[in-house]
Parts: structure tokens; sequence; C-alpha cells
């Protein structure tokens, strides 16, 4: 079980998920713990297929998918935005927590998605 992707929190309440298996029939499926939304198809036929179909999130238009926690390269461009010209951060230096800082009070202050 180490091997396999965690299945995400059910994207209508949050809850965790999980997956069903059917030997006779073969099938496996996703669904949610709590209220029940499943993410079914006839052609499912592995665990491995099921959490994949599970965690796929569609992304509206004009939104785009980004980590809650800066990465190095994002705080980088943030650098290199802020002060043209700027040379490598480092990642003990204060500008680097400031940069880490304010991208997170910004992920907290977005809209979820569907909000505007
Ligand atoms: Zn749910």
């Amino acid at each position: 079980m180490d091997d396999e992707k965690a299945l995400l929190p059910c994207p209508f309440c949050g809850a965790p998920g999980e997956i069903e298996h059917s030997e006779q029939y073969g099938w496996w499926q996703a669904q949610c713990s709590n209220c029940g939304v499943t993410c079914s198809e006839c052609d499912i036929n592995s665990h491995a297929d099921a959490v994949a179909r599970w965690n796929t999130r569609a992304t509206p238009s004009g939104w785009v998918s980004v980590p809650v926690e800066p990465t190095a390269e994002m705080i980088q461009a943030m650098n290199d935005r802020m002060h043209e010209g700027a040379d490598y951060i480092a990642e003990n230096s204060i500008e680097y927590a400031l940069f880490a800082a304010v991208y997170k009070a910004m992920i907290a202050a977005a809209p979820h998605t569907g909000e505007r």
C-alpha cells in the first residue's frame, strides 16, 4: 500500500475518499465516505486507476492550481521580478522568508475555486 497514491478528500464535503472493489465484476470505484458521491466508470479495472480518477480535479477557465507553500523556483521568480538583475536568492535569507510569507498571505486571501 505504501507505493499507492493517497486519495484526495471529497471535492464536495472534504471527507476522506475510499475505494470499493468488486471481485465478481472486476471493477474499482472511488467514493466519499461521508456524502456518498462516487467517481465510477465501467472501465476502471485497477485500484491505481480508481485513485487517479478520483484525484482528478477540473480547473475552471481563468484559474490555475498552485501549491499552498511556494517553491524555491517561485521565490526565485519573485526575487527576479522585484530586483531586476538580482542573483540567486538564498533559502536562509530574510528576503526569501519575506517572499514566502507574502505568497502565503496572498494564497490565504485568494478566493476558492468558483468564488470571485
Ligand atoms: Zn463528500
